[in-house]
């Protein structure tokens, strides 16, 4: 048996044997031409051969996978109509008296390699686009050989990558898992696979030989493990895994689109925890009611440099749209303790949990506070935006957040820049002394989000990130259940509502106590969201 670990895109189980995705090879040949308005008539002919298919594929999409992932289709569009693509093309044909074919091809390596270049992962991530419409592009001149996947049904597509046009094409009643040495959770593959349900392990790197054509293997889209000819105990292991999840899933599917109420009748939130743009394919998928702690500090750990305003905004404005005025609660940047980052130069400290972290960096770096928040406050007018502070301690602390935001906002008004008036502002329960003080804060906010995560380290004394303490640390202490249930009291007696961030929210063996309490909101990671519904349909909250 051969373990293979990469990590996985969408969890599931798939079991079948390997099929090595062959895509004609795009051999490009350099040619004089003396006729190059001929050239450039051909160069046009095949652009428009594939604006034709890109057009159907986008028709393809939108109708399996929904019109936030069909929009990549549209955008491989776009670039066959920009004109930095097409002067290029048009310039080497006429200029350098090449052939069309080579035309195409120079451009796409010179735009991927600027793209590549690029800081914003992103961005980064359209270089594979770009190569991705110019072999569209050449396989429309005729001379390249069809891309396909082997006949048969029950496949493990296997491939160096696969571009996002391959993903969607590929016949789901025949594979049953792809697995690919290269690619990034961030690309438009992951979030295809999430979207459409395919089991995926990505970035397993070369150990993935074509000399396991054929071979049986299963795929374990929760661990990111691949097994090759697995053993007996390893098969058994994992077809029953395979089961359970599949009996889960259809038990869960059956609740897509019913609402969160509970047998008493209240109506609960319940909304998603996310990283980046990336994880708004699965948000979607499992019928999310809304976002409810975007951890924005991973836009600062993916990059290299501070990110900009420009680049912050155009991600907060793609998850705006992406949600289509749902609400989005949007964290200020929470770094320091164990999200450390290079560039801050924070510096060693004794206790870093109790240290410079989350709001004490953004109140003593304004800068960069301040260019976050015009972020947020630019990407306000494409959806319905809360902001929400980390690792809140004090009255203090808010009046002082609340005096930056004013001035930015003015500054914008000064730009005459738009931005909402209708954001609310929230911040998080994390900190024992923020829920024992939750009377005197309440009423400055619009919300609180209890981040048990932390709210449990600080109560226990117990570091989150040591395994050793696991043993010591009861997530159920009655301490942290006090904490939150104060917290829940005041907010109401303000008028105000209190959700649940942190980990324990997805807790079902705690949500009857959580509704009990009062608690409004759940913000769960988005493969929980139809298990928590499914316990609250099973609640009640007298
Ligand atoms: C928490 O502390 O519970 C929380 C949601 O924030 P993080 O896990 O990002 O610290
Ligand atoms: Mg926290």
């Amino acid at each position: 048996m051969i373990k293979l670990t990469g990590k996985g895109v969408y969890g599931a189980v798939a079991i079948g044997h390997i099929s090595f995705y062959h895509r004609g090879e795009v051999q490009v040949k350099r040619e004089r031409v003396s006729d190059t308005g001929t050239e450039i008539a051909r160069f046009h002919k095949a652009r428009k051969a594939a604006m034709c298919q890109l057009s159907a594929l986008y028709d393809k999409a939108l109708y399996e996978i929904g019109e936030t992932n069909a929009q990549i289709f549209e955008i491989h569009q776009m670039m066959l109509e920009d004109s930095d693509f097409l002067d290029s093309v048009e310039n080497i044909i006429d200029k350098q008296q090449m052939n069309a074919e080579y035309a195409v091809a120079v451009t796409a390596d010179n735009f991927a390699l600027l793209f590549s270049s690029m800081d914003d992962a992103y961005m980064k991530e359209r270089a594979s686009d770009v190569k991705d419409v110019a072999n569209r592009i050449l396989a429309c001149f005729g001379e390249t050989e069809q891309e396909g996947i082997a006949e048969g049904t029950g496949l493990i597509i296997c491939a160096d990558d696969l571009a996002p046009s391959e993903t969607v094409q590929l016949d789901k009643s025949r594979v049953l898992a792809f697995v690919t040495q290269k690619g990034s959770l961030n690309s438009h593959t992951a979030i295809l696979a999430r979207t459409m349900n395919i089991p995926a392990v990505i970035g397993v790197g070369t150990a993935l030989d074509e000399k396991y054509e054929g071979k049986l293997a299963v795929v374990d889209g929760f661990t990111g493990e691949v097994f090759i000819e697995p053993d007996q105990h390893t098969l058994e292991k994992l077809r029953k895994k395979q089961k359970e999840n599949i009996k889960n899933k259809a038990l869960l599917e059956e609740l897509k689109g019913k609402e969160n109420i509970t047998l008493d009748g209240r109506k609960i939130h319940i909304y998603a925890n996310i990283g980046g743009l990336a994880d708004v394919g699965a948000v979607l998928l499992n019928d999310a009611g809304g976002i409810g702690l975007f951890r924005s500090e991973f836009l600062y750990l993916e990059s290299r440099d501070y990110p900009t305003e420009e680049e912050q905004f155009t991600v907060y404005k793609k998850v705006l749209e992406s949600m289509a005025w749902k609400k989005v609660i949007i964290r200020t940047l929470d770094i320091g303790a164990d999200k450390q980052i290079d560039y801050f130069n924070l510096g060693q400290e004794e206790n870093p949990a109790l240290g410079y972290r989350a709001i004490r960096i953004c109140l003593s770096e304004p800068e960069v506070f301040r260019t976050q928040l015009r972020a947020l406050l630019r990407a306000s007018v494409y959806g319905t935006l809360s902001i929400m502070f980390p690792m809140i301690i004090s009255l203090e602390e808010i009046r002082e957040i609340k005096g930056i935001l004013e001035s930015v906002k003015k500054e914008l008004q000064r730009e005459g820049v738009p931005y909402s008036e209708q954001i609310e502002i929230g911040i998080m329960i994390e900190t024992p002394a923020a829920a024992l003080i939750s009377d005197v804060l309440a009423p400055e906010v619009d919300f609180f989000s209890v981040g048990t995560n932390d709210l449990i380290q600080y109560t226990l004394a117990a570091d989150r990130q040591n395994p050793k303490l696991d043993r010591f640390v009861d997530t159920h202490h009655e301490a942290v259940m006090r904490l939150i249930g104060y917290a829940a009291e005041n907010a109401h007696r303000y008028g105000k509502w209190i959700g649940i961030c942190g980990e324990l929210g997805a807790d079902t063996s705690l949500t009857e106590r959580f509704l009990k309490m009062g608690i409004d909101e759940l913000s769960v990671s988005p493969s929980f969201i139809l298990k928590v519904r499914d316990q609250v349909r099973k609640s009640s909250c007298k």
